[in-house]
């Protein structure tokens, strides 16, 4: 039999398959789904077993497979299908889109064994099991025995593929005698004591499977004595692989049920119906914040289990919306697996075989638990279906949506689209009935939503003597503190300051590697680039004119906290950034504290934004809604608006009424404008004017090219060699943009620059750009990297 294999040659990649023989004795052990290692020229690679056939095209002699990583597959038919789909799809290769859907502990390494040939060489204490692992943990002795076994044919020396994931397991001890025959025992070993005692342990409980470590605490005896029970045969030792179960955030377990509404009634009532007649509809569900969506997820995923079916349930990011793990968890328990960054990678990959076992019905996860293998879905909820990290910004450039609706397709399964603010595309197709729309008007409480005040910042009136924070929104801090409410305020943007200008000659200190300035970072007195992650200590003269006249412009929220602290000495303020979030478990420490109220303000970046649940806060604070607005994406308006609209519904969630304040310097645009009327479908249905007029999404295909070298002039002659390949054969509906230099035009010493393409013919394009991959592969050893990015965020 012959195996198509998927290589992995990092020098140049390919889509096609090669074939190899299956050797005779590798014969019923390799199946389609398997890693294999091959010989590829003079190397060993990895690759996977596509497909299993009985002749070959190619004509000379085929090379046999040199070994088997896995002995069950690691990818099923599912998963095989769609790495061809995300291939084709996102402009990326097979073998990327194979590993992008396994635990990176699975992408493997290459060791050496020895196996022992004969009898006289396995009694060798050298070799366990008739092997030895050809590493830096054995001595010279060792090593030249070896040798000396291999030359005189007494070993073979096989090259293995190291798992890197390696599996947790205890020891446990078990029994599989019955009660008389231990009584017998006990009678024949009257003097060994407390071996005696363990006897007596299974006497009472004759099932029990117990670690050893555990009975030895449980009698009080030495590990000796148990293990000494197992040497004499009387009971058996054996491993068993322990999952390192994450840590939930929260640990309160209640199990809160509610009576739904109609409206909540109304919409799981729908996907219910789709789930029961394995029809693959799309829903988008149009909720304002608070009106309950989670709720309504919940309960589809019940019913799905009830009918014997699993559910995936995708969120943006889960170390931002620990409550919604916590509210899952609660209600499923250990039917439930949680993938996501947080997690170690051995965590991770434990949790990856709880659900390929089947042991978990439930997968809750970011991104990537898209992958999930699991079996026989019965419905797929993506949260927050708007949010942009659904997108892989790296090879390959795939979208979780996109993902799920492929296999929606495949599984004959609904998908659940849920966002008080749906993207764009979404809500167009939902007008087009591609999707189906459940709108969800009203908040549980049947409170109103807050009502938005917004402060112009232009006027004078409004400023305070602490500068980024308005006369309003200080003393709408003092009477929520005296009120023993808490608030909730929103900055995006870290650090101290945004930048250090010399004021003397206006030099402005820049990232020696990327074309960006530096921010100010007060607390560690240093300049750090935000995108490559330079530091330097903060400077006392200018770099252009020695000048000592340096003074620091924009605000970020270390500048913010510093002025709470002057204003409300006695109140506790929390930060909550990538700064102060780096560590492990520091995300669900600052929302355990403000929730325990250990502080009665919440200050942070976008990452304050989402899902948290508190019923005491009655204020929200936007410092300056004005940040998201100048980014230079045609996005901007729609991500201010869903960004506004996000954590306003931080504010009333409880019996409580909240209020919101935003401050900026645009209080005429529409996004905020609208965002402060809770009015989506207007502000969706201006928004689509606009992309109408200027030919963006959803009313045209869009596809970047970015183009990378380390010499710019070479990027930019790369640059117009692929416009030309474009101008020359697409005809004149399709919109070429640039070549220009991407928006950081130099990043970590490499000169970016950029072709946009817009277009309503996908067939066309998309034939020339899977040609662009292929034909640029050659460029990669020149220095070039370029990236073809399908749907840009
Ligand atoms: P959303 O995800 O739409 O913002 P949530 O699902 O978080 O809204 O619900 C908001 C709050 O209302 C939560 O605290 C939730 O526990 C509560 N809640 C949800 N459904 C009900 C219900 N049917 N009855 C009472 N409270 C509910
Ligand atoms: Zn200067
Ligand atoms: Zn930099």
């Amino acid at each position: 039999m012959i195996a198509k294999v998927i290589v992995d040659i990092p020098t140049m990649q390919t889509n096609r398959s090669f074939d190899y023989l299956i050797p005779e004795s590798l014969n019923n052990i390799i199946q389609i789904g398997v890693r294999v290692e091959v010989p590829f020229g003079r190397r060993k690679i990895q690759g996977f077993v596509d497909e299993i056939v009985e002749d070959t095209t190619f004509d000379g002699d085929l090379k046999p497979i040199s070994n088997v990583i896995d002995i069950e597959p690691v990818l099923n038919t599912e998963m095989l299908k769609l790495s061809k789909w995300i291939a084709d799809k996102t402009y990326s290769f097979r073998i990327s889109s194979l590993q992008t859907m396994l635990p990176s502990v699975m992408r493997a390494k290459y060791h050496q064994i020895a196996v022992a040939l004969d009898e006289s060489t396995k009694k060798d204490n050298l070799f366990q099991n008739g092997q030895v692992e050809i590493s830096s943990n054995l001595s010279k002795d060792e090593l030249l025995r070896v040798k000396r076994y291999k030359s005189n044919g007494q070993v073979d020396i096989i090259y293995s593929v190291e798992n890197q994931a390696k599996k947790k397991t205890i020891s446990v001890i078990k029994n599989s005698k019955s009660t008389d025959e231990l009584i017998e025992i006990k009678k024949g070993m009257t003097r060994k004591k407390s071996q005696l005692k363990v006897i007596d342990y299974f006497i009472e409980h004759i099932d029990s499977v117990i670690s050893i470590n555990e009975l030895t605490k449980l009698l009080n005896v030495t590990r000796t004595v148990v293990t000494a029970t197992i040497k004499n045969g009387i009971f058996e030792q054996k491993e068993l692989e322990q999952y390192r179960t994450p840590k939930n955030f929260f640990n309160e377990k209640v199990n809160k049920t509610y009576s739904l509404t109609e409206e909540q009634n109304k919409a799981v009532n729908q996907i219910t119906n789709s789930i029961d007649n394995k029809k693959n509809d799309i829903f988008l569900i149009e909720g304002v914040t608070g009106s309950g969506k989670t709720e309504v997820y919940l309960n589809s995923i019940q019913n799905a289990l009830e009918k014997g079916k699993t559910a995936l349930m995708l969120v943006p990011e889960i170390s931002l919306t620990p409550q919604m793990v916590e509210r899952v968890s609660q209600r499923f328990q250990d039917k439930v697996a949680v993938l996501h960054s947080g997690l170690s990678k051995g965590e991770r990959y434990d949790e990856w075989r709880r659900i390929e076992r089947n042991e978990a019905q439930v997968v809750v996860g970011a991104r990537s638990a898209v992958f999930a293998p699991l079996e026989n879905l019965g419905v797929i909820i993506i949260d927050e279906e708007h949010e942009s990290s659904y997108k892989q910004e790296e090879n390959p450039r795939y979208h979780a949506r996109d993902v799920a609706i492929w296999r929606g397709e495949y599984n004959k399964c609904p998908i659940v689209l849920g966002s008080a603010t749906p993207s764009l595309e979404s809500r167009a197709r939902a007008q087009k009935n591609v999707y189906k729309l459940i709108k969800m008007k009203h908040r549980v409480n049947n409170n109103q939503l807050p009502p938005v005040e917004i402060v112009d910042m232009r006027d004078a009136k409004n400023a305070s003597e602490s500068g980024d924070l308005s006369v309003k929104l200080i003393s709408a801090l003092n009477e929520t503190l005296q009120n023993g409410n808490q608030a909730v305020l929103l900055l995006n943007k870290r650090g101290y300051s945004s930048f250090l200008l010399c004021r003397e000659c206006g030099y402005v200190f820049k990232c020696p590697n990327c074309d960006v300035s530096l921010t100010v970072h007060k607390d560690k007195n240093i300049l750090k680039c935000h995108y490559c992650g330079f530091e330097s200590s903060i400077p006392k003269y200018c770099a252009n004119c020695n000048s000592e006249r340096l003074r620091s412009h924009g605000t970020g929220t270390q500048k913010v906290q510093e002025q709470l602290n002057k204003l409300f000495p006695e109140t506790g303020v929390l930060r909550m950034d990538v700064d102060t979030t780096s560590k492990k478990g520091s995300h669900s420490k600052i929302l355990n504290e403000f929730a325990n109220k250990k502080a009665q303000i919440l200050l942070g970046t976008q990452m304050i934004a989402k899902g948290l649940d508190f019923p005491d806060v009655t204020l929200v604070g936007v410092i300056n809604a004005d940040t998201t607005l100048a980014i230079s994406d045609f996005r901007a308006s729609e991500k201010t608006f869903q960004l506004l609209t996000q954590v306003s519904g931080r504010a009333g969630r409880a019996d409580k009424s909240g209020q919101v304040i935003v401050q900026t310097y645009n209080p005429e645009h529409y996004a905020i404008r609208l965002a402060a009327k809770h009015d989506y479908e207007e502000f969706y249905r201006h928004e689509m004017f606009i992309r109408h007029r200027s030919d963006y999404s959803p009313f045209y295909y869009s596809t970047l090219i970015t183009i990378t070298h380390q010499y710019e002039n070479q990027s930019l002659k790369k640059a117009y060699e692929i416009k030309k390949y474009f101008s020359d054969k697409l005809d004149e509906n399709v919109i070429i943009l640039g070549p220009t230099p991407a928006i950081i035009s130099r990043l970590k010493n490499r000169y970016y620059y950029q072709i946009t393409l817009k277009y309503k013919n996908k067939l066309q394009v998309h034939k020339m750009l899977t040609a662009l991959l292929n034909e640029t592969q050659k460029d990669i050893s020149e220095g070039f990297r370029i990236s073809i990015d399908n749907e840009p965020q």
